[in-house]
């Protein structure tokens, strides 16, 4: 791990979400891959176009977000906050012409119907492309050294490219304006224990792109940036092209007015954003639910067999307007998941905790209840697996969740990339509900296709 730079910030020093260099650890690993047939795998690729060109779809739809999100509005504030920023580009009539969108869409296998379902689609900030390939190449090794002793055969384990897919989704986006002294912006959180994950894709713009990166925090951009007559964004006097956030997902982004008016400058700038307000929203677990009410997908796309796959993993998502529903939820809390509008996890409500929310919220009134969405508990099956954190490996029980990293660039009319661009595999004990690495619930791993 050491060696190849599969290292986060260690916890345990202070400096190490500042002090590029300091405090590093190894990154939570499992210590071998996680098994999953072909078949969900070949599904969960052929899905990542499908999503991509969906979410750009939904983005055009300035109404459908606004009145999608209408309730949620009044009782998120965050989400209001989003939402305002977006009304005001409908109203100046913004038009990205330059759209590009860096996704992931993640699933978890269901063992009760043996099909692969959708946990969500992340339009924004989706973290290690950086750090997932190395435990792919990590874990081909480990199989190629020991693998006759394991019976594993290192050809079973998939490439995954993600990194370099996505350094080169930045750098086509940056090419686009053709404008050689401009730089990619990563927005970044002021303290970051994950920035080596993030540190591989600038490495891969420079080396392979020739394209020089910038990291700024929001409050930073506020005090540094300003958008020229023409639209330019220009932070410490440089000319920006492309921001691409790796901040920004959640309230604790904000602490200021300050961050909200650097969000909003970057918006009304020509600059492309990965993501713009519109692909952000089209990231909410909202979003998600809306999108699988029957014939809302055939709003966005034409192609009757697509529509027919991705629906195919969408798991059961009602809002809570559903008094029905509602119901079945405090009566059979288990086969639920409450979701408020958050990302980053940790934020998900489960078990019994479900029920006592639900009566609480009805209790509340009003409109408390569009804060969050329900959605089906989807049960996958545990398995041993020998997971390493803190250089310590122990057996556990596990599960895992899959993603399938996306890209898309268009510029007007031109579709320039839509396509998959390797995968995150996390490994997590299945006694805990939430599934974050970062968040310390889940390990870094890699497929075994079986
Ligand atoms: P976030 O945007 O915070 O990552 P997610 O919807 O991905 O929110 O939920 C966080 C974690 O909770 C997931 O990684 C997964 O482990 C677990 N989870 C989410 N939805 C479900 C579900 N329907 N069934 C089982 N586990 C879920
Ligand atoms: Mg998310
Ligand atoms: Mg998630």
């Amino acid at each position: 791990c050491a060696m190849h730079g599969l290292v986060v910030g260690d916890r345990a020093d202070p400096r190490s979400g500042t002090v590029p260099g300091v405090g590093l650890v190894h990154a939570p690993i499992s210590l071998l891959p996680s098994r999953l047939p072909e078949s969900f795998w070949s599904q969960a690729c052929e899905l990542a176009p499908l999503f991509n060109e969906l979410v750009d779809r939904v983005s055009l739809d300035g109404d459908f977000l606004q009145d999608s999100l209408s309730k949620t509005r009044q009782v998120d504030d965050f989400t209001s906050r989003l939402l305002d920023i977006h009304r005001k580009m409908m109203d100046a009539n913004k038009k990205e012409n330059i759209r590009l969108g860096l996704h992931r869409s993640d699933y978890m296998l269901d063992s009760e119907t043996n099909s692969l379902l959708q946990i969500e689609l992340n339009t924004i900030s989706v973290s290690f492309p950086g750090l997932c390939s190395i435990v792919t190449e990590l874990h081909r090794t480990l199989i190629n050294q020991y693998g006759n002793l394991l019976c594993l055969d290192a050809k079973r384990v998939p490439g995954n490219e993600a990194s370099r897919q996505f350094a080169k989704a930045l750098a086509k986006a940056w090419d686009e304006f053709n404008v050689d002294s401009a730089v990619v912006m990563m927005i970044v959180q002021p303290e970051e224990r994950n920035m080596y994950d993030q540190y591989w894709l600038v490495k891969y713009l420079r080396e392979s792109h020739g394209v020089t990166t910038i990291r700024k925090t929001l409050s930073e951009v506020e005090a540094e940036g300003r958008v020229l007559p023409d639209g330019t964004l220009v932070v410490n006097d440089r000319k920006v092209t492309v921001v691409y956030f790796r901040a920004g997902y959640t309230p604790n982004d904000y602490p200021s007015e300050a961050e909200w008016s650097a969000r909003l400058l970057m918006e009304q700038s020509s600059a492309v954003k990965c993501p713009s307000i519109s692909y952000h929203l089209v990231g909410t677990k909202k979003i998600q639910q809306e999108l699988a009410k029957p014939n809302v997908l055939e709003r966005f796309l034409e192609n009757k067999e697509e529509i027919a796959k991705l629906r195919q993993c969408f798991a059961g998502l009602w809002s809570l307007d559903d008094e029905e529903v509602v119901k079945s939820a405090i009566e059979n809390p288990d086969l639920f998941v409450l979701k408020p509008q958050r990302e980053g996890g940790g934020n998900n409500i489960y078990g019994l905790d479900v029920r006592e929310a639900l009566i609480r919220l009805k209790k509340e009134g009003g409109d408390a209840l569009s804060a969050y969405i329900l959605m089906q508990r989807i049960f996958p099956k545990a398995s041993l697996a020998s997971l390493v954190r803190g250089g310590v490996c122990h057996e556990a029980l596990t599960v895992s969740e899959l993603g399938i990293y996306g890209a898309y660039l268009r510029n007007k009319d031109k579709v320039i990339i839509n396509d998959k661009c390797g995968y995150l595999m996390r490994t997590k004990v299945s006694s805990s509900d939430e599934g974050g690495v970062a968040a310390g619930f889940a390990v870094l791993d890699s497929l075994y296709l079986t």
